[in-house]
């Protein structure tokens, strides 16, 4: 077998805490993540004699995604070439669906996308281990997307994580930005209010065991600096929230959070988004979309 199709799902992060900096400038965090059913595709060919990246798809921004060298995807396999000595030519395709630039960690999932689908190819494939280092030094979200977890708790630079019991699939009311966060950006602005380190917080082994107990203990840290900053964010933020506490306050149980660094909102909840829900007002630069957390496990298919 030459080629693979592979599945790359986006992210969600229901709780995000920012613990500390290393003095290379690293951050350490603790967030529980989960996986969408909203994926992009990635068409991975090692039968190809010289390496080429095309990415096409409905999220294409009109701009493109910048220099290919710069693409996760690309660095991905051009990481997983160096450290498994295979393969020398590679042909990748990407049909984008998760917006880019949103906190929906698109980009770490295609490079994921690529780890896994070559390491399916591959004629000695990497043990688990030398896996997730390699989509380690890719970034903190690649990690969690190159392994099979529906839903986990991941801390350090994300390339720590306890796999846990997925959860009943709720359906998720995204509120995607045409303009992203500049992550580097959000950490800068966050370094100049957080401490040197977060609080103490001891977890209970039941803390995310339940939609019930994950949303009592939903939150962003990057919410305090992304909010004043992006003027989406700043408007839907506070709908989502109160969206979601109306709907705690009817017995679901919902969340309303921003994802990741920005600037992704979202609504997760039992129901359907009802039709008191605002809607776009034409010349505003949102994108809207619902779909389905975490319900297929992202297995690579021939
Ligand atoms: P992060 O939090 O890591 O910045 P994100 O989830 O907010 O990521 P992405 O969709 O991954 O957002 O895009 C972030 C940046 O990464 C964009 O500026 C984009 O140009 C770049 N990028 C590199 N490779 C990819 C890729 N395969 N798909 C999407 N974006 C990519």
């Amino acid at each position: 077998m030459t080629s693979v199709r592979v599945e790359a799902p986006a992210k969600l992060n229901l709780l995000l805490r920012v613990l500390g900096r290393e003095s290379g400038g690293f951050h350490h965090i603790e967030t529980l993540f989960i996986k969408l059913a909203l994926h992009d595709v990635v068409h991975v060919d090692t039968s190809s004699r010289s390496r080429t990246l095309d990415c096409a798809g409905p999220s294409m921004p009109a701009g493109g995604l910048g220099p290919t060298e710069q693409n996760l995807a690309w660095r991905a396999a051009t990481r997983f070439a160096e450290v498994a000595g295979w393969p020398s030519g590679f042909a990748i395709r990407i049909d984008k669906s998760i917006p880019v630039g949103g906190g929906l960690g698109g980009g770490s999932a295609d490079a994921a996308a690529v780890l896994r689908g070559l390491n399916q190819l591959a004629p000695k494939p990497l043990d688990e281990h030398a896996l997730i280092m390699l989509a380690g030094e890719l970034g903190s979200d690649v990690p969690f997307l190159t392994c099979d977890a529906l839903l986990a708790w991941g801390w350090g630079r994300g390339d720590r994580l306890l796999s846990l019991p997925a959860l009943p699939a709720r359906a998720v009311d995204l509120v995607t930005f045409t303009e992203g966060v500049n992550t580097g950006e959000a950490y800068r602005a966050l370094n100049r209010i957080i401490g040197e380190s977060a609080p103490a917080q001891v977890w209970s082994s039941g803390a995310f065991a339940s939609w019930g107990a994950i949303a009592r203990l939903a939150h962003n840290d990057f919410e305090a600096v992304v909010e004043a900053r992006h003027a989406g964010v700043g408007h839907w933020l506070p709908l989502v929230r109160a969206q979601a506490r109306s709907r705690r306050e009817a017995g679901e149980h919902a969340i309303g959070l921003m994802s990741g660094s920005g600037a992704t909102c979202f609504l997760l909840s039992e129901s359907a988004t009802p039709a008191d829900w605002p809607v776009p007002r034409t010349g505003e630069q949102f994108v809207r979309t619902s779909t389905a957390v975490a319900i297929v496990p992202p297995e690579p298919t021939a």
